[in-house]
């Protein structure tokens, strides 16, 4: 499926300088969200995944259908203060400021593999944080799978020694 005819490019959103892409209109298509997602669950079909983790919020949108489809649980990634119960923390840089990413402690056990999702990769400094969470925790991230990859801005680099999969690039 050309996936690009469903995301709208706004510039200088949400500072000067940048170009967002925005994934609402693929998400509002039943077809090519299902089929988007349905690519994601193939890839991570033969994974043997246990958990799906994604950082908040596109991640979640991503990530749960995914982790519905697998049978498998989900596991939030969440902006300081905003879990309940006893987390791990990491801080990161953005493409466009900075951030500290949780986890509740208990969310993935040591040994469990795990997918992550997102719906973009830019920097990579998200997925990076992302994974270093549940490293820490001593889950194994089998996979890493994405709507969008920002080719130019060369978050790859931060994956090395990572298997990743995306649905297109920029
Ligand atoms: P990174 O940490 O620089 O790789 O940025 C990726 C994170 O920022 C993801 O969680 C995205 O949701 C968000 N993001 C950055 N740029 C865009 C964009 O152009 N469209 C949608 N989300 C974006």
């Amino acid at each position: 499926m050309d996936y690009k005819q469903y995301v709208k490019i706004v510039e200088d959103w949400p500072k000067e300088g940048i170009q967002f892409k925005d994934i609402t209109p693929l998400m509002d298509n039943g077809k090519a969200f299902k089929s988007a997602v349905d690519e994601i669950v193939a890839y991570a079909q033969e994974k043997e995944i246990d958990i799906v983790v994604g950082p908040e919020a596109r991640g979640f949108i991503i990530g749960c259908p995914v982790s519905y489809a697998l049978e498998v649980g989900f596991a939030p990634v969440r902006k300081e203060g905003k879990l309940p119960r006893e987390v791990i923390k990491v801080d990161y840089g953005l493409e466009y400021g900075s951030n500290v990413l949780t986890i509740h402690k208990d969310a993935i056990k040591p040994g469990q593999r795990v997918l992550i999702t997102d719906d973009l990769l830019a920097t990579g400094g998200t997925i990076e944080a992302t994974i270093q969470l549940v490293e820490e925790l001593g889950g194994i991230v089998v996979g890493c799978a994405f709507i969008i990859e920002l080719s130019y801005l060369d978050g790859m680099k931060n994956l090395k020694g990572y298997d990743v999969m995306k649905l297109m690039s920029y």
